[in-house]
């Protein structure tokens, strides 16, 4: 007599592009391509084109657990990369374009990339790349046969002939839930990149538990536009958690600029948007100057650096956007919390309900979060204690691709490199990355409030603080502000602005305007080339 047993289907994500291409066979994957044009196919269709893809690199020889790269756009070619690469039991190794040369040289050969798939704004850099890339067998240009990529990479093969090759009796094959699928780099500002290595399994979990209702919510009514490029920790997950549950999803390609954000939200009818607040900054400026109201637009997810209060009121009260504020890094997958409202505070006033959002939420069930002093105590949840953030579950790194030993604490954690606090009902607030916190005397400020309030300042369009040495005090804030169009604030109005947010010792010591400020791979502002710029400005000056 048997126990009973439940089937043991694999988590992979087969699984879900399987799904989404039977039960989700026509709902709309649009793209826009790299010259401008815009593909409209189906889920259907990507699914059988990754099942082509994944018997194309079968017969090409690629081997079970090799990488194979891609270097390009948020578009349909890179989502069936994706699976096809995955599913043929291969690591899809995304890699951010805008990396130096060095660097990406560094990726490439470190991951022994086999297969380097890529769009065309990137041919001519990878045929000067080349003789210094020790590994790569086969270069794959995301597009049909084209004699200008052709003459830029020599010997370059065309992934509409690879596929085209191929027959509808392609099909997959079983793969171990436990495999990789799919490889990220950390950005790497302070020495060499470090690869994160996802399987099948945490992809899987990740997609599960990142779309709770509470977390991502998406569903098959809506549209989903990831603005987050594809090569920054999996567009957050969106190509899965998208095909999971059948969303439409329409892929930006190169034209992350406001206003072409703005024609695909209206002309596409986009329910939902994700990316960084850089991005966002553009989208807002771009409302305003073509007077779009966003209609469709419901919400927008923002993360990978913190969402200025201003943002979360102005979607809400100008475009009736709901702004969702998300919290993670490479090494979580990357979702580690996001921001819903609990049924309590159902009847607090508007201001206070908006106050709320600025966190950077709660867990979703998968993810655990504690607070550790630097001594090792570990600290209370009570909205005041502020600590080193360390995370736990099943889609956190444990061990970096390629290294030696564990990245876990002794009992078992990661420490996140974040100082934050926990309230009474868990919500997450991220006081600063700890080096780029500024210690003033022996107490924190957070370069993270000072820009939000600096930002909120009408003449202010972007801002960063950072720490400047100081004889007397370690390290004083300094803020670095971008005028807004138009205005023209002196720096004693910005000072100004800061009386009564914040203690009177936090409030700045300088501001500098700039004409910009230096932004990385990943649309995050680049603080220690600030420092390195500005580090010394009140050494030189009588302190
Ligand atoms: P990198 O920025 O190094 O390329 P990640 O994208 O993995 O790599 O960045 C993760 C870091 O981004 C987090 O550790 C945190 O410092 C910061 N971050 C992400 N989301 C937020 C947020 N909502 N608010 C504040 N900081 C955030």
């Amino acid at each position: 007599m048997s126990l009973g047993k439940m089937m043991d289907k694999a988590l992979t994500t087969t699984s879900i592009i399987e799904h989404a291409g039977r039960f989700h066979t026509n709902t709309p994957v649009i793209s826009v391509e790299t010259d401008g044009t815009i593909s409209r196919t189906g889920w259907g269709e990507v699914e059988s084109n990754a099942r082509k893809l994944n018997a194309a690199l079968v017969r090409l020889g690629v081997k079970t657990g090799e990488r194979c790269a891609t270097i390009a756009w948020n578009n349909r070619r890179h989502v069936e990369i994706y699976f096809g690469v995955a599913g043929a039991g291969m690591v899809c190794h995304t890699i951010n374009p805008r990396l130096f040369p060095e660097q990406l040289i560094y990726i490439m050969n470190h991951a022994e990339d086999k297969v380097l798939f890529f769009d065309k704004t990137f041919a001519p850099a990878i045929g000067k790349l080349r003789e210094h890339l020790k590994t790569i067998e086969h270069y794959v240009y995301m597009g049909a046969a084209d004699d200008e990529v052709a003459a830029a990479v020599d010997g370059v093969l065309f992934m509409d002939d690879l596929i085209a090759a191929e027959t509808d009796d392609a099909t997959w094959p079983e793969i171990d839930e436990r495999m990789p699928s799919s490889l990220c780099y950390t950005s790497g500002t302070t020495g060499n990149p470090k690869g994160v290595e996802y399987t099948h399994r945490s992809t899987v979990l990740h997609t599960l538990g990142a779309n709770q209702a509470d977390g991502l919510g998406l569903s098959a009514k809506d549209v989903v536009m990831p603005v987050v490029p594809m090569f920054h920790v999996n567009a957050w997950g969106v190509p899965y958690a998208t095909a999971a549950v059948g969303s439409s999803l329409v892929l930006p390609g190169p034209g992350l600029d406001g206003e072409s954000l703005v024609k695909l939200i209206d002309g596409e009818k986009v329910t939902m948007a994700l990316g960084v607040p850089t991005i966002w900054l553009g989208l807002m400026n771009a409302l305003e100057k073509t007077g779009s109201k966003a209609l469709s637009l419901q919400r927008t997810l923002i993360g990978g650096s913190a969402a200025p209060s201003y943002m979360i009121r102005e979607f809400d009260e100008k475009y009736g956007v709901e702004l969702i504020h998300g919290w993670g890094m490479t090494e979580t997958s990357p979702l580690g919390s996001i921001n819903q409202l609990l049924a309590k505070h159902t009847d607090l006033p508007h201001d206070e309900k908006l106050k709320l959002r600025e966190s950077q939420g709660r867990p979703p069930y998968g993810v655990d979060l504690r607070l550790v002093s630097d001594e090792g105590e570990i600290l209370p949840h009570d909205g005041k204690a502020a600590g080193n953030l360390q995370i736990s579950g099943p889609w956190v790194v444990d061990t970096y691709f390629k290294a030696d030993g564990s990245a876990l604490t002794d009992d078992g954690w990661f420490d996140t490199g974040d100082v934050a606090m926990i309230d009474e009902d868990g919500y997450l607030f991220i006081t600063d990355r700890s080096k780029d916190i500024i210690k003033s005397g022996g107490e924190w400020i957070s370069t993270v409030e000072l820009e939000d309030i600096a930002i909120s300042h009408p003449g202010v369009s972007n801002a960063a603080a950072i720490a400047a040495r100081h004889e007397k005090w370690d390290e004083r804030p300094v803020v670095l502000a971008i005028k807004a169009e138009g205005a023209d604030p002196s720096e004693a109005d910005i000072l100004a602005h800061y009386e009564g947010k914040i203690a009177h010792w936090q409030i700045p010591d300088k501001v500098i305007f700039v004409d910009s400020l230096p932004i990385g791979g990943t649309g995050k502002i680049l603080k220690n080339k600030l420092r390195d710029e500005y580090g010394d400005v009140l050494m030189t000056e009588d302190a």
